[in-house]
């Protein structure tokens, strides 16, 4: 169901209530990547533009329900300032007398920024006094921007909207309903989904819902060996989730039977240990002898999947293909990334999640030629996994 957005807001003198997604990695006292606090700045900019006055929450880290002073929004203060290039208010805790006498003192495009919502234990209970105390520090209005935390019902994101007039969806959270929504509804085909990463356990909903939907589904990463040990391979030292194996089959047989191909690396780079300098050897998937790992996928595999990524029209990608932190182990994922760019280029949608991979596509220099970055690791996932998140069906209808 289509939700209310920031843009069929009046927001001219109204104090307005944004959840932002601000968990953002501090050194120092300093963020060091302000990547988040930038994807927000749109909505941020669109409210001040039409004269609202605007009250941001985020939570930081996982404080555990007591302020920690590790755990601050004080340097996101800091960096906001810079960006919007206006001052930013900072009101040391995000309920009481301070917030709330500086929320009624904001005049319009003024910016106040509350402390961390998780110095709350009641911000993960989703307590209703406290949201109904969040809710008082606006005229009614509540914005969610923060796509990352919709799968959380807190209060800051699912209480909070029971004591507003209006909940709306922030520009960020209406472009990643968009992108993953349309994917999941309406995909334009051949639709490629790419899932790589560590375990199959994390990504078995995920797996299942796309089952349903992609037309080819590309494995790789750690996850491709509890497959391989499915199918009776030896995998020597590699990642397997033993007790996951028949999981593997049963998913194997589903997309048979869903006319859905799940498609396995045919070639993969192996060591016997992950220190650099190791010695390294190519080989096939099906005898990893005893004491070798798999840690990249092969030319051939990345030539396969890239010929699957070249027919695609969608594709959405999450986890890398291999333990891409180590060089000796990054060249798959990497081509991949540039193999989804060349797609998109050619005008594929490609939407890529999950911190591993957006952090790959980013060193890959390709961000830029993605279509969509999803902003959400675990929300994202959640969504593709086709459940829906709490945050989002607290927006308001229309
Ligand atoms: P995830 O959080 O499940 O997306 O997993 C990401 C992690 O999986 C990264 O840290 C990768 O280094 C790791 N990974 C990917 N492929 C392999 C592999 N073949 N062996 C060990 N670790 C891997």
């Amino acid at each position: 169901m289509k939700k209310l957005s920031i843009r069929d807001l009046e927001l001219s003198g109204k104090r307005v209530f944004i959840r932002a997604d601000f968990n953002v990695p501090l050194a120092n006292g300093k963020v060091e990547d302000d990547t988040r606090i930038r994807a927000t700045l749109p909505t941020l900019k669109l409210a001040i533009d039409r004269g609202a006055r605007l009250v941001l929450a985020s939570h930081l880290g996982r404080p555990k329900g007591k302020p920690e002073s590790k755990y601050s929004l004080a340097p996101v203060a800091e960096r906001l300032k810079e960006l919007l290039g206006k001052p930013v208010i900072f009101a040391s805790d995000c309920v009481g007398d301070g917030p709330e006498s500086r929320s009624k003192a904001l005049k319009n495009g003024h910016v106040l920024l509350l402390e961390n919502v998780r110095f709350h234990p009641e911000e993960e209970k989703n307590d209703e006094g406290f949201s109904r105390q969040l809710a008082g520090l606006c005229d009614g209005i509540y914005v969610d921007d923060a796509f990352g935390s919709a799968h959380r019902a807190h209060a800051s994101v699912v209480g909070i909207t029971k004591f507003v007039r209006q909940a709306a969806a922030g520009l960020l959270m209406e472009q990643e309903l968009e992108y993953l929504g349309k994917a999941l509804t309406n995909p334009e085909r051949p639709f490629v989904a790419i899932l790589g990463g560590a375990k199959v356990s994390d990504k078995i909903e995920v797996i299942q819902n796309l089952i349903k939907i992609a037309d080819t589904i590309l494995i790789g990463g750690a996850m491709a060996y509890t497959f391989f040990r499915a199918r009776g391979f030896t995998t020597g030292k590699s990642l397997v989730e033993e007790d996951k194996t028949e999981l593997a089959l049963t998913l194997l047989g589903e997309a048979v039977e869903r006319g859905s191909r799940i498609v396995l690396p045919i070639d993969h780079v192996l060591a016997r240990s992950t220190e650099d300098g190791a010695q390294t050897q190519l080989t096939g998937v099906e005898g990893t002898p005893a004491d070798w790992m798999g840690l990249d996928i092969g030319p051939k595999t990345i030539e396969l999947f890239r010929k699957e990524i070249s027919r695609a029209r969608t594709i959405v990608w999450n986890g890398p293909l291999g333990m891409f932190e180590k060089p000796a182990f990054a060249r798959g994922t990497m081509e991949i990334a540039r193999a989804v760019a060349d797609a998109t280029a050619k005008g594929a949608t490609s939407i890529v999640g999950g911190g591993d991979s957006v952090a790959a596509v980013e060193q890959a220099g390709l961000a830029n030629k993605i279509s969509h970055i999803s902003t959400g690791g675990g929300a994202s996932l959640e969504f593709l996994a086709g459940q829906k998140l709490p945050g989002v069906e607290a927006l308001t209808p229309i």
